[in-house]
């Protein structure tokens, strides 16, 4: 495996080279649009630390593309975050939203942090310095972060605040993912999850393959692992192996999702590992399980040109964005997997960050049924577009999702123009 292999924005442009074959021959300027990010911003934000040291983190904020409205995506805090890795979820916002057809473009933010190693001080400290830095790049028709890996409601709430604080006013709908007792929306925790889960229960009844019955493990237990692990269990699928950035464990008798959640939460390590009645596995070894379906749900290119031919599971949807490196695809792909991709996935997020963001525009608030009743419907509609043009074009999944979302991008090029 080379470096380039996982480079994840040289990922993000092949796959969109892997769907220019499928877009008209006027149209392929567009596509060298979407291989150069709009605006990068870097943000150095000191903190002073409980030791009364300073300590200097970088952050980013990449604004990828709003051809089709102001942009969106969450922010990451994570020791590994690097410019080619926001550049690439920034990217994939972008897809993400035109197959949804939201009012959006594509951004993501991030900063190079382990926050396991922050005090709740400096942890707030740091958001709100963060929140700062891009305060005058973003806004509710600029570009609208939410939560990614490590970022919670509460650090969304500190963002929010202090955006509002330089503004003079309070101004929810300049980020979304909030707690409920200020500008949240029902549904938003567990969106991502509900999402990954519609699209699944669509593919399977596709394939004819009951999601009661089969057998599955999550790579990842965080918001997007949990609640995935949770709505597969509660629709009869066995949940046998799960994980978290510590290792993984595994009862091939089925674990309870529920149990796992709270032992990680109490135990010293908050980790799902030590949990009673299942043995200790490995991250990788949990790819590699004799599974029906596999739901990577951590960070980027787990599956490798390395790992590939050793995965077992028929059925891969990507809650994680980007864990299946363009090389793996091929072999995947030549080993009949199917791959319910990430900017179909997981798009429930930001399905469910809309609409919280039209709530807080609106001064609105909606129910729980009323959200999930439309989260259902919108998905239905972008699963049937992907996998009408999947049957159309007798591709795999992700290069259909791709037609999808290009096309729709390109439609708003063709009525804006390339100004001036
Ligand atoms: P999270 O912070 O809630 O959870 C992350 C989980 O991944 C944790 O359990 C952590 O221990 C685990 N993890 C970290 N490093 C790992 C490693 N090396 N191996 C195995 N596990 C590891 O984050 P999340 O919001 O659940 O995000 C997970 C993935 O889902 C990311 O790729 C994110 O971009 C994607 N996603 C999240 C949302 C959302 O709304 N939260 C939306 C779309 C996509």
């Amino acid at each position: 495996m080379t470096g380039k292999e996982t480079n994840p924005f040289e990922n993000f442009c092949t796959q969109i080279s892997n769907v220019s074959q499928y877009i008209a021959e006027e149209h392929q300027k567009y596509l060298d649009i979407l291989k150069h990010p709009q605006r990068i911003y870097q943000v150095s934000l000191p903190v002073i630390m409980d030791s009364g040291r300073m300590k200097i983190f970088t952050g980013y904020r990449v604004q990828h593309n709003d051809i089709r409205g102001p942009t969106k995506g969450g922010i990451r805090f994570h020791p590994r975050v690097n410019l080619d890795e926001v550049k690439a979820l920034a990217a994939w916002m972008t897809m993400k939203t035109a197959i949804l057809n939201l009012p959006y473009g594509g951004a993501k933010g991030g900063i190079t942090v382990n926050p396991k190693e922050l005090s709740m001080r400096e942890l707030e400290v740091l958001s709100r310095r963060y929140s700062s830095g891009i305060a005058k790049f973003i806004g509710p028709e600029v570009d609208i972060p939410a939560p990614d890996v490590y970022t919670t409601p509460q650090i969304m709430a500190w963002m929010t605040d202090t955006y509002s604080m330089l503004a003079g006013r309070t101004i929810t709908a300049a980020y979304t993912g909030k707690p409920m007792e200020f500008g949240g929306s029902h549904g938003r925790v567990e969106a991502t999850a509900r999402g990954l889960f519609l699209c699944t229960q669509y593919t399977c009844e596709k394939l004819k393959k009951p999601i009661n019955g089969s057998v599955c493990a999550v790579q990842g237990y965080g918001n997007a692992g949990f609640n995935s692990a949770r709505f597969m269990s509660e629709a009869g699928s066995k949940v046998i192996a799960l994980s978290d950035s510590k290792g993984g464990i595994i009862n091939r008798s089925g674990l309870n999702c529920q149990a796992v959640l709270e032992h990680k939460q109490s135990d010293e390590n908050h980790s799902v590992v030590n949990f009673p009645d299942a043995e200790t596995i490995t991250n990788e070894e949990l790819l590699e399980l004799d599974v029906d379906i596999l739901i990577p749900a951590a960070l980027e290119n787990v599956i490798t040109s390395e790992n590939a031919s050793s995965i077992k599971a028929s059925i891969i949807p990507e809650a994680a964005n980007g864990p299946i490196t363009p090389e793996a695809d091929v072999i995947l792909r030549e080993n009949n997997k199917l791959i319910i991709p990430d900017i179909l996935a997981n798009a429930g997020g930001v399905a469910v960050s809309y609409y919280e963001w039209v709530q807080n525009r609106n001064g609105d608030h909606w129910s729980e049924e009323y959200v999930d009743q439309k989260l259902q419907r919108w998905m239905k509609a972008a699963c049937e577009a992907v996998w009408g043009l999947k049957e159309k074009h007798r591709v795999d999944m992700r290069t259909a999702a791709g037609i999808l979302a290009v096309n729709r991008i390109v439609n708003a090029y063709k009525v804006r123009g390339i100004w001036p």
